[in-house]
């Protein structure tokens, strides 16, 4: 169920990775929540339009912007357009990520390494570092920013070094951040999900069709995770709802660091 969050009506949020999966969910959940536009940021032009045509349907006004969050140049790009089109940015997500090939610590080439870390964690920062002085423009306590970890945020797993330093990055940088911007009220969270049907699960799955089974076996809950399920925190993390949290690390994972 949806419904029209207070102080929502008025805003305008942003999302990387819109074009499928958590970001897509996310921006599709913003406008169920009643803002006034959402800006969606992704590599994956195709993606984005698809995206973007669902939250139209829903009411929100749209920007898409095609944006490598790697790219300093693009990412600045994907915030002035912002700006220009609608005067405000009040809620971001960070959410564009890219599952690293799976590898022991020695064997990872350096290329996959730089790659993961500049878009996991490199591809935040460079949001953070566009998106905060327009957020703080909104005024105190009206901002928030949610990065996108994940449970390989905050536990490691075998064969994923380059991920997992990545997403415990995306969860230090959070904290970090979160503390230098609390008194002037931006609050900056970190969802970290457990095993997300999304296609980026599907690709894993597709190369090894009895990952499937495995992967459901690591979740409590007996389940994966729907990216809705994620979205929904989300956006409780830029509501009213959530004003005492900051710095927070949050899994929605289905139980599965809690074993
Ligand atoms: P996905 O692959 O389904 O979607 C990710 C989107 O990000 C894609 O549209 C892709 O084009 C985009 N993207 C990739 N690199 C980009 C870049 N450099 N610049 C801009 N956009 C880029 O993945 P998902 O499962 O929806 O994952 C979203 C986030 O959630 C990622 O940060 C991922 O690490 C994290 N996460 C996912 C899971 C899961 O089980 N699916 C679990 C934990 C964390």
């Amino acid at each position: 169920m949806h419904t029209t969050l207070s102080g929502f009506t008025d805003r305008v949020a942003l999302v990387t990775g819109a074009a499928a999966g958590i970001g897509r969910a996310t921006a599709i959940a913003f406008a169920h929540a009643g803002v006034r536009a959402v800006v969606l940021a992704d590599l994956n032009e195709d993606g984005l339009r698809e995206s973007a045509c669902t939250v139209k349907s829903l009411g929100a006004q749209v920007l898409t912007v095609v944006t490598d969050v790697a790219n300093p140049d693009d990412v600045d790009f994907m915030v002035s357009r912002t700006i220009q089109m609608f005067g405000q940015l009040d809620f971001a997500f960070n959410n564009a990520g890219i599952e690293a090939s799976t590898a022991r610590t020695a064997d990872i080439s350096e290329p996959d390494w730089e790659h993961t870390l500049a878009v996991n964690l490199t591809g935040a920062w460079l949001c953070m570092r566009a998106e905060i002085p327009h957020i703080l423009a909104a005024g105190p306590g009206v901002g928030a920013i949610v990065n996108c970890a994940s449970v390989a945020g905050l536990v490691g797993f075998e064969g994923s070094a380059a991920y997992v330093a990545s997403k415990h990055g995306v969860v230090g940088l959070t904290k970090a951040a979160a503390l230098d911007y609390a008194a002037e009220g931006i609050r900056i969270n970190a969802v970290c999900p457990g095993v997300i049907r999304t296609p980026m699960v599907d690709r894993v799955i597709a190369d090894n069709p009895e990952m499937e089974a495995a992967l459901i076996a690591m979740e409590p809950i007996g389940r994966l995770g729907t990216p809705e399920e994620v979205a929904q925190t989300v956006v409780w993390l830029c509501s009213a709802n959530s004003t005492f949290v900051t710095g927070q690390a949050i899994a929605v994972d289905g139980g599965l660091v809690t074993r």
